[in-house]
């Protein structure tokens, strides 16, 4: 992927992809997401392709040669771990803790769906630095945890869809004490959420565009039985019910798919082209 210009076409060139701007990756994820390896083939994997966007952007030189080139590298994989196990969709309720000892930050609190971490090298890690501060927004920071540090324990990992029992990917993590240098800190304290939105800005577009591949897939699948399964009256998809069934599924993923695209712009999901899409949505509805 590498040789043809195809690998993490998400990143700049100056992380060893290819620049090309929030569309053209997002049309890329489309098709990728009828595979559930394409992604890891192509450099795009989540959460490793948002989760090198902040070190990229906030971590010290060290950092950046000992964590993020071998992920860059597809050497090592990484975690995000920021919902907790009683607030999701609502960061402000989280209570994860980090606070300042002298040289170092102490973690301490519990996270919910922390993608790979019981492989991952580092953990992204969002902490309650200063919960009195007057706006809400600037109570928490952003850590970078190494793997393996005391006082950081994955309780289990939990899957979903088709995962064996015990074999998911996703962290309920536990933080008892658990102990970083003072540089952990990614970007400044209380910057939490704008360092958040470098990687979930694209991200949701991208992990959108996955989920329309997918679907996409199984809609070929409908296809398929339709024109392959006889019935007493014909095949499947000779029934106008079934035909009915089958146009409203491809007017609904029609729908999905021009609403991503038309997304409000995020400050780095904004591209000239999907200003362009919405742009002729908007004169298509006018
Ligand atoms: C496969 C998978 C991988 C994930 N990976 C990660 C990861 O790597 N790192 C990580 O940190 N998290 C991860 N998550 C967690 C994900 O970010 C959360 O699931 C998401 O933020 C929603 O939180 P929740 O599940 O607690 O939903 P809830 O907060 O319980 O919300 C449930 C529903 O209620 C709605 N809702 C909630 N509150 C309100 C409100 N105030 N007003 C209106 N509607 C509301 C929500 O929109 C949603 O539809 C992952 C989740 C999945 C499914």
């Amino acid at each position: 992927m590498r040789a043809r210009g195809l690998w993490a076409c998400h990143l700049g060139p100056e992380l060893g992809g290819q620049g090309y701007g929030q569309l053209r990756p997002a049309l890329l994820n489309e098709v990728l997401g009828g595979s559930s390896w394409a992604p890891t083939i192509f450099g795009c994997r989540a959460p490793d392709s948002g989760n090198a966007e902040i070190p990229a952007h906030f971590s010290t030189p060290e950092q950046q040669d000992r964590y993020l080139q071998p992920l860059l590298d597809g050497e090592v994989c990484s975690t995000y771990a920021m919902t907790e196990p009683h607030a999701g969709a609502d960061p402000l309720l989280f209570t994860t803790t980090a606070r300042r000892d002298g040289d170092e930050w102490v973690i301490d609190g519990e996270k919910w769906f922390a993608t790979n971490a019981r492989f991952a090298a580092f953990l992204i890690v969002m902490c309650v630095t200063d919960p009195d501060a007057q706006d809400p927004h600037r109570r928490m920071s952003m850590l970078l945890v190494p793997a393996g540090t005391p006082g950081v324990e994955v309780v289990r990992s939990v899957g979903v869809g088709t995962d064996r029992p015990g074999e998911g990917t996703h962290g309920y993590l536990r933080f008892t004490g658990a102990r970083v240098p003072a540089d952990a800190l990614l970007g400044e304290e209380g910057q939490a959420f704008v360092v958040a939105q470098t990687r979930l800005g694209g991200g949701r577009i991208h992990h959108a565009m996955r989920t329309i591949g997918q679907v996409r897939a199984a809609f070929d699948m409908m296809r398929e039985r339709a024109v392959s399964r006889s019935t007493r009256a014909g095949a499947l998809g000779s029934l106008q019910m079934v035909q009915e069934q089958i146009a409203d599924s491809w007017i609904e993923i029609e729908q999905f798919r021009l609403l991503v695209c038309c997304a409000p712009p995020g400050s780095s999901t904004r591209s000239r082209t999907t200003s362009r899409c919405a742009r002729r949505s908007r004169r298509s509805r006018h």
